[in-house]
């Protein structure tokens, strides 16, 4: 008896020590889609049985933006990883309210590798004299600023499109080396498309920035809030004007060769939360979705 009485007081001992799960997040229901994700690549997330409590994601050191699914009384919103995030595992907090204890979900990231390409070309082609350094360097730090003053607020609807049904002709993520020198990876992927072929937006957002930019000539940027933008480079016209909120498929404009490319094709990026990751895997990742 007394042994009994030994074994329950060290068992109630332990039951102690556990975590006690604070409500409502013990019923948290919450699922990433792919469980692990790669260098350059993108989650669906999913947070089920909260009764329209809007939960709070903090995903490397960033706020991630969630829509309400009202058919399965669900949150969700895409978790990214930028293409030369270091591989390793790292915290993703969920939180209902400031009393909680966040939920704590740890995800592996693992390195992708996407392979380099090397090139020689003749120094003119490579080498920019200081007038065109001045105009990259200015053009960089444009686009880069239209990446971090995104609106929270989401515009996007459900599935994103790709703009233009072209294969994949300049894959997302590969290196360059270009006369021994590394150059930035391919923040995009590079999709055929002929000189004049209609572009479409990959899904409702605010046309961000019209521009010809030194690399990459004629450009169209589209924000579509909750930090997320696309791009759309090399056209040969742009049939919209910065401001105007365009839906999901709408042309915004039209395939060229223009800015620093050897033919006609449509470079197609997209940034979240600052980072640069993968456009077909957000096309593919957002098929779960409704709409
Ligand atoms: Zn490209």
């Amino acid at each position: 008896m007394q042994k009994i009485i030994r074994l329950l007081l060290i068992i109630s001992f332990f039951f102690f020590l556990l975590p006690i799960e604070t409500q409502p997040s013990s019923g948290l229901d919450v699922t990433l889609t792919p469980s692990t994700i790669s260098q350059g690549e993108v989650a669906l997330l999913y947070i089920q049985k909260l009764e329209k409590v809007k939960p709070k994601v903090t995903w490397m050191g960033k706020k991630i933006t969630l829509l309400y699914e009202t058919k399965n009384d669900a949150w969700e919103g895409f978790i990214g990883v930028d293409l030369t995030t270091k591989p390793g595992r790292y915290n993703m907090e969920i939180s209902i309210s400031d009393s909680n204890r966040p939920k704590v979900i740890t995800v592996n990231v693992p390195a992708r590798d996407y392979g380099v390409r090397r090139l020689t070309l003749p120094k003119e082609m490579v080498e920019l004299n200081t007038n065109a350094l001045k105009r990259v360097r200015q053009e960089s730090k444009t686009v880069k600023g239209l990446f971090t003053s995104s609106d929270k607020t989401p515009l996007w609807i459900g599935r994103w499109i790709r703009p233009v049904p072209g294969m994949i002709v300049g894959p997302f993520g590969r290196g360059s080396i270009i006369n021994g020198m590394e150059r930035s990876p391919h923040s995009g992927v590079d999709l055929k498309a002929a000189e004049g072929d209609p572009i479409k937006a990959t899904n409702r957002g605010i046309v961000a920035l019209v521009a010809h930019l030194f690399f990459s000539g004629l450009s169209i940027i589209i924000d579509h809030g909750g930090g997320i933008q696309s791009m759309y480079f090399h056209l040969s016209k742009a049939l919209v004007k910065v401001g105007q909120l365009v839906e999901k498929g709408a042309i915004i404009g039209l395939a060229g060769s223009s800015g620093r490319v050897t033919g006609p094709h449509l470079h197609f990026g997209i940034r979240l939360n600052n980072g640069r990751i993968d456009p077909i895997k957000l096309i593919e990742i957002s098929g779960r979705l409704e709409r």
